[in-house]
């Protein structure tokens, strides 16, 4: 992200990660819920391989490093993140199995039929759901599993402003069943589909946002830029509350047929 005349972009991401890097998490999720999604992975034993893509900061990769056997490659575009991410499993004495590599989702740097398993929470929809499916098999070995949580709809109709909302922000996301459908188009066993619980969004991530938010103002006091970050990430917020019957995450199990 660095060039001698930095673009715009440069500046938001840069900023972006300024905010994230101070949150446990960058997307919904809790230690609860990567521990249920990983109840239904069987077979990992010492020697296996896991990747996490789009890890973060690593707040679910630590509890797959706590509970999953096998080392697991943290992999995120930002290296901000991945400094933290390393730092994370240095303090928890996991660096030994858990390590975080920078580089991007549509370029894996593991050979193929490497890996036992793949895990993305809540960052699949950077390449697209069934772009990843497709092209993240190439890398696991037959029997190995792939554990995603994605934007889903949870009815088939919904409000115009919620619909033009997501559309707008990512329109790869479609209904529960479709999702499923596209996880065996892609060559995989469907073995689980869940809901994530409001907590995942309230506790777990807009809450942390509130004291993020007020630091994060007070920092880059007079910061146009960073004002109308945080407004956006409040209105997502308010859009939340009002419309969560209708979308949400749903984490997707899949088995390499
Ligand atoms: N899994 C984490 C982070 C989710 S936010 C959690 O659940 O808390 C989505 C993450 O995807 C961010 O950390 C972002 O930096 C990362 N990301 C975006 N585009 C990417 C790409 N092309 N390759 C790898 N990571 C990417």
């Amino acid at each position: 992200m660095s060039s001698d005349n930095s673009s715009i972009h440069d500046f938001d991401f840069d900023l972006i990660c300024d905010y994230f890097k101070t949150l446990e998490r960058q997307g919904p999720g809790s230690p609860e819920i990567t521990l249920k999604a990983l109840s239904f992975i069987e077979n990992l034993g010492d020697d296996s391989r896991i990747a996490d893509l789009g890890c973060g900061t690593g707040g679910q990769t630590m509890v797959l490093g706590q509970h999953a056997k096998g080392s697991i490659t943290g992999m995120d575009l930002f290296p901000v993140f991945i400094d933290l991410f390393n730092e994370n499993a240095q303090k928890l004495d996991l660096h030994d199995r858990v390590k975080g590599i920078v580089g991007s989702m549509d370029s894996l740097p593991f050979q193929k039929e490497e890996l036992d398993l793949i895990w993305s929470e809540g960052a699949i929809y950077n390449i697209g759901f069934e772009r990843g499916l497709k092209e993240w098999r190439d890398y696991l070995k037959t029997g190995g599993y792939i554990a995603v949580s994605e934007a889903s709809w949870f009815t088939l109709e919904r409000p115009e402003e919620i619909d033009a909302f997501w559309k707008d922000a990512y329109p790869g996301i479609d209904t529960v069943s479709n999702k499923v459908a596209q996880v065996e188009k892609a060559g995989y066993i469907p073995i689980a589909t869940f809901i994530l619980p409001e907590e995942c969004w309230t506790e777990h991530f807009y809450t942390p946002q509130v004291a993020a938010d007020e630091n994060f103002l007070k920092k880059h006091a007079g910061n146009k830029v960073a004002e109308d970050f945080i407004a956006n990430q409040r209105h997502e917020a308010q859009l939340y509350h009002k419309y969560k019957d209708y979308y949400g995450y749903v984490f997707y199990i899949g088995k390499k047929i």
